[in-house]
């Protein structure tokens, strides 16, 4: 991980800048000084330094080792979050979940879009036709609010195809939940939403294939917004809109 982050002052630092501020491992008599604790942004396990004292390594944050701790940045990229069938559907709910979802999807569509720019649409629907299949609306402690979240960390998101795509977001992004939800089933007994988000930036792989930790740019927290379905702009372009309506004739009309 690039930056860690100090949680009483809510500071995040690359290993220079904590260098530079809290002194080096060890102090000018050998002996290891203490520096403030610094945390991973997405399961607030104590890290540390890794390679500080070897200038031409890439500098970088280890978490501690703690083999019960779980953190989702820890996970190889093929463990995604995965939708399974509720066990004990609410289909009144989940009725009204995905009416008022397509009510609105402009307003989920604008929300996604402040979270990761240049998202495809194909992977919106695509999303969509799996929550579906596999009955997501119907889980009972399932919010609307939710949903781009939901979608966002599901995915790998490549970069937008066209150049003018590219210059607004030419980064490949992974999202994930921290270390609250582990699974969806996590959300589903928070509904009132006490979970954070987490949202890396990796370099494009030159020889193509998925981007691993070699690639990372840097992990940001995204605060979860409950109430972003009063505040976004709906917005959704032309393209965008034909395709949903193409793929949603009964929904949208
Ligand atoms: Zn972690």
């Amino acid at each position: 991980m690039t930056r860690a982050l100090q949680i009483l002052t809510g500071r995040r630092f690359t290993v220079e800048e904590y260098v530079d501020e809290f002194g080096t491992k060890k102090d000018g008599n050998g002996n290891l000084r203490v520096r403030p604790t610094v945390v991973c942004v997405a399961c607030r396990q104590p890290m540390h330094t890794v390679s500080e004292n070897i200038p031409s390594t890439a500098r970088t944050w280890g978490h501690n080792p703690d083999p019960n701790a779980w953190c989702p940045l820890k996970q190889s990229a093929g463990e995604r979050y995965e939708i399974l069938p509720p066990i004990d559907p609410n289909p009144e709910a989940g009725a009204a979940i995905r009416s008022s979802f397509f009510e609105n999807w402009e307003h989920h569509w604008a929300h996604t879009a402040e979270i990761v720019p240049m998202v495809s649409i194909f992977l919106f629907i695509n999303f969509i036709k799996e929550a579906d299949r596999k009955k997501l609306w119907e889980n009972r402690g399932m919010q609307e609010w939710f949903l781009p979240y939901i979608f966002l960390s599901m995915y790998e998101i490549e970069p937008p195809h066209s150049a003018t795509g590219r210059k607004t977001r030419p980064h490949w992004v992974r999202c994930r939940f921290d270390a609250r939800v582990r699974t969806f089933g996590d959300l589903w007994i928070r509904p009132q939403g006490d979970w954070g988000f987490i949202r890396s930036e990796y370099r494009v792989p030159p020889r193509g294939g998925v981007p691993g930790p070699t690639h990372l740019i840097d992990t940001d927290p995204v605060t979860p917004d409950p109430d972003f379905l009063a505040r976004v702009r709906p917005y959704a372009n032309s393209f965008e809109r034909d395709k949903m309506k193409s793929n949603f004739p009964v929904e949208i009309a």
